[in-house]
């Protein structure tokens, strides 16, 4: 055999190693393409998926796209969960359409004068004990079984309405403990108007269902007292009788999935470490409007981009597999109050301490296509990776640019930064929440023709890209020293 043939075949073998190993910025731009780009968003996005509303078919059909597109670029199902949907058990309860309270001779009337805080329907009756505040030692020593007791909302020196609610929170636990039959609260808070209350108490709310940890509690009202007239009397009435009446509340199941599906890492030190590749893909419906107007939230940016970042990724993925594993995660619910991912923090596929890094996407919008907005840039020792990849496709990435509003806290990352995992979430570029940032936030008018797609390929490509040195460092990220994560880190991972 003539040595020669050896030459090209290993100048073959060369090129490629070479062409896998060291430029992973011409493999991500040959295998990530704007059409493709183009191709997710305008499917996630379009009129026909109305929204991606929780419990939709439009949102049933987003996840069947999802889950398919893993299966056509070998995207395995996580075993313990045996498929690519991870069902997440959502409840809504309507508020109570009915109600009266009766105090001794007056008469009192739902949603007019009292809005229930918590507790199912109910038709009860009992005596009535006046306990001034409640505070803890206030009630420790009462006598309450079997009475429904009577209290001035909130706690002495704790005035904001936050501190109200988790004082209500505190009662009520304490008196269901100690039998009483239901609470009422004497309501004067200045700054949260009753209009606000009730239309915050008074509406639909979707939650998980997971009842068992709190259990269920007692009937617990605010009624309305501005001017300290009610207290005035009632505090005074000795031998006061009680009698509520609440009816209409409503809990029904709504029918909801993460989807879900992985790469196996092929390091063999490194591929029991996980990295979470994540985005919402619900989002906020349809509305109501005119004949012929636009009614459909298409979320386009949020969070239609955020998905086809993640497919991309894993179609580069497939091709030029990681040396960590990956899962790519698309959580539902997000915009019900995170509760997508809330319950896979809270029942994960694979054990938490081994899913080392959470790569998370939501998009609010964007007013400069020149950046990446970073959210929890400076807080993990992923920022070397992050801001090479972005700069890599001529893009410059920043910080979040409104701190004060705490949006590392606000999206789906967080339930996974509570448990201690590094979560920052990678966002198309934005520096302020100006103009043209909030005429597309949560609006109709947030579809595909909106795009910059050439754009929107580029910030895919660096997302991969900073995927691919994550998955391929030595160590793993971790929180920079006195990130206030930094100790729940200490615990998850020390197992
Ligand atoms: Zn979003």
């Amino acid at each position: 055999m003539n040595k020669n043939i050896f030459l090209p075949l290993a100048l073959f073998f060369t090129a490629s190693f070479a062409s896998a190993q060291q430029e992973p910025v011409e493999l991500i731009k040959e295998t990530i393409t704007e059409p493709q780009v183009e191709f997710h968003i305008r499917f996630l996005a379009s009129d026909e998926l109305q929204g991606r509303d929780v419990g939709s078919p439009g949102i049933q059909i987003a996840a069947r796209y999802i889950a398919d597109y893993f299966i056509s670029h070998n995207v395995r199902p996580l075993e313990s969960l045996g498929s690519y949907f991870q069902e997440v058990p959502l409840e809504k309860t309507t508020a109570h359409q009915d109600g009266t309270l009766r105090l001794g001779k007056h008469e009192y009337t739902l949603a007019n004068d009292f809005l229930p805080l918590a507790g199912e329907n109910a038709q009860l009756s009992g005596p009535v004990v006046y306990l001034n505040y409640g505070t803890e030692e206030e009630l420790e020593k009462a006598k309450v079984e079997g009475k429904i007791v009577l209290l001035k909302a909130g706690l002495p020196g704790e005035d904001s309405p936050q501190a109200w609610f988790s004082a209500a929170r505190q009662k009520r636990q304490l008196l269901t403990e100690k039998g009483a039959k239901a609470l009422i609260e004497l309501y004067n808070h200045p700054q949260l108007e009753w209009s606000r209350l009730q239309r915050y108490l008074g509406g639909e709310e979707m939650g998980l269902a997971e009842r068992g940890a709190e259990g269920t509690t007692i009937p617990h009202l605010w009624l309305l007292d501005v001017d300290n007239q009610k207290l005035e009397q009632l505090s005074k009435s000795k031998k006061l009788n009680g009698q509520i009446e609440l009816s209409g509340k409503e809990v029904s199941s709504i029918p909801a999935h993460n989807v879900l599906g992985f790469i196996e890492g092929t390091n063999p030190e490194l591929k029991d470490e996980y990295l979470l590749l994540a985005a919402h893909f619900d989002h906020e419906g349809t509305t109501s409007g005119a004949a012929g107007a636009d009614t459909i939230y298409n979320g386009a940016r949020d969070n239609a981009v955020g998905v086809a970042a993640v497919l991309m990724a894993a179609k580069y993925f497939n091709l030029y597999p990681p040396e960590r594993s990956i899962i790519f995660a698309a959580w539902t619910a997000e915009e019900k109050g995170l509760l997508g991912s809330a319950w896979y923090a809270q029942h994960p596929a694979v054990p938490l301490e081994q899913t080392v890094f959470n790569l998370n996407i939501d998009g609010a919008g964007y007013n400069d296509t020149t950046k990446v907005t970073i959210i929890g840039l400076g807080r993990t020792t992923a920022d070397e990776a992050l801001k090479t990849a972005v700069n890599a496709f001529g893009l410059e990435a920043i910080p979040d640019p409104v701190p004060q509003q705490n949006l590392f806290d606000r999206s789906d990352n967080v339930n996974f930064a509570r448990k201690g995992i590094p979560a920052p979430t990678f966002s198309p570029g934005f520096t302020a929440f100006d103009a043209e940032v909030l005429k597309y936030y949560h609006q109709v008018i947030d579809n595909p023709e909106t795009l910059d797609f050439d754009y929107l390929t580029n910030y895919c490509r660096a997302y991969t890209l900073a995927v691919q040195k994550i998955a391929a460092a030595a160590e793993a990220p971790y929180w920079i020293e006195g990130d206030k994560y930094e100790e729940a880190a200490e615990i998850l991972y020390s197992e």
